[in-house]
């Protein structure tokens, strides 16, 4: 068992909370530091190696640009996307555009920025030539072989049930179309499993990427310039599970690169990843106070944060580790359903989770919500998203984003005068 402990303590966030109220994300930037620094050095061993940071997991300028600080560029799926990374000076190839189902005009302003846009599908070929006018000299194409995808026999996801990507047929199309139509430099791309915890994962990606680019430089004769290794590298969020090893990840990657592509005089293509939950689920936290007690058929804990700030437990069942504040060395004692306020029952941080005694007031500390947490909030209930905050490496910390007050919550009710019957 791993000891899941939190990045700060109870003491810094009550003093956190005397100035921001609970409850709030915090996160953590010299563990963002480290992880990312770790990341570039692991991959150092490729000349044009990037991490694209994927936008859609914690859209906050501030942290963007710690980020970028390292050379991360923004994989970006959306408009509001796309205007964030904008904003924080990212242009040209600093932008990948990874979308899907995609909206004409987000074409349209994926390529006034520069953006290298990332074809999801072999219908998008015409589509992005009739609103652009032209075609890109550069683009990245998605692939999806279908069936499930195995690692040593074990199942670890299903590309055959995914929407994305185009079939082993249509990329080939994609390719001689493409070709004909003078685009001068490719990448190929690839997402086929989520939150993996194996650091066999992007080995064996990168295994059929770099195949299916030795065949089709062959077959076309085209410039591939970088493979696209994607998401999916995953964090134990359960105390039980191994962490990856960004080093060993990369050495394996190494092999496949120097056994494929290397001897096919492909020594030259770029590594890039777009990775979201391994750059910053750790780094953040949820912070929660205790508010309610309520002991019917079970015992409930009742926090004042609720799936409107963390989605994922209530959505995907998700596991996230729960300490105590003050209480991280004291026996687990009591079983609790540690729930929000939402009129719905899957509203539930934790179900029949082992614990210390809950007192009132208690700060609860839900681990692991750096990504794909308060990006995934919404208004249900109409309950308000939360405050997100920097810790500092030297304990001081920072607002990154303010809290939702009513007012933004009703503002787009321009057309019903309820400012003026509350808000005087
Ligand atoms: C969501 C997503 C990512 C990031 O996935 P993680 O699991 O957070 O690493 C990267 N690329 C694309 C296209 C995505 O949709």
């Amino acid at each position: 068992m791993l000891d899941k402990r939190p990045f700060t303590t109870k003491e810094k966030l009550e003093e956190i909370a005397k100035v921001y109220p609970t409850p709030f994300y915090l996160y953590d930037e010299a563990g963002i530091r480290k992880n990312c620094e770790d990341l570039y050095k692991a991959f150092s061993w490729n000349k044009g190696f990037r991490e694209y940071f994927a936008v859609k997991a914690t859209p906050n300028p501030f942290l963007m640009q710690i980020l970028q600080e390292y050379g991360c560029g923004c994989d970006c799926s959306s408009m509001t996307e796309l205007m964030l990374s904008h904003a924080i000076g990212a242009k040209g190839n600093d932008i990948m555009f990874s979308s899907n189902d995609t909206p004409p005009e987000e074409f349209a302003y994926a390529e006034k920025l520069g953006a290298i846009i990332n074809l999801d599908d072999f219908t998008q070929i015409e589509i992005l030539e009739k609103t652009l006018g032209y075609m890109p000299k550069k683009l990245c194409l998605r692939y999806n072989p279908g069936g499930v995808f195995k690692i040593a026999n074990a199942i670890m996801d299903n590309p055959g049930e995914a929407k994305y990507g185009m079939t082993t047929e249509q990329l080939f199309d994609a390719f001689a179309i493409l070709k004909e139509k003078g685009v001068e430099e490719f990448g190929l791309h690839a997402f086929f499993a989520s939150n993996t915890v194996t650091n066999n994962y992007y080995p064996t990606l990168a295994r059929t990427l770099f195949e299916a680019a030795v065949y089709l430089k062959k077959k076309f004769e085209v410039k591939i310039s970088f493979i696209n290794l994607s998401g999916g590298i995953g964090i134990p969020y359960r105390p039980d599970q191994q962490p990856n090893d960004i080093f060993k990840i990369a050495e394996g990657v190494k092999r496949e690169y120097e056994n494929i592509l290397t001897p096919n005089g492909m020594g030259d293509v770029a590594i890039f990843t777009e990775l979201g939950r391994y750059m910053l689920a750790p780094y953040g936290a949820l912070v929660t106070r205790a508010i309610n007690c309520k002991h019917t058929h079970k015992e409930y804990i009742g926090v004042d944060a609720c799936a409107v700030n963390l989605m994922r437990p209530a959505m995907y069942g998700a596991y996230h580790h729960i300490t105590v504040m003050g209480k991280e060395d004291a026996p687990t004692e009591k079983i609790y359903d540690i729930t929000g306020s939402l009129c719905e029952n899957n509203d539930k941080f934790a179900i029949d989770r082992w614990l210390p005694r809950i007192d009132m007031g208690d700060l609860i500390y839900i681990h692991d919500t750096g990504a794909h947490g308060f990006s995934m909030g919404y208004n249900y209930n109409g309950k308000l998203k939360s405050s997100e905050i920097l810790l500092k490496p030297d304990g001081s910390f920072q607002l990154i984003r303010r809290a939702e007050t009513p007012k933004d919550y009703f503002s787009t009710f321009d057309c019903f005068p309820i400012y003026d019957k509350i808000f005087e």
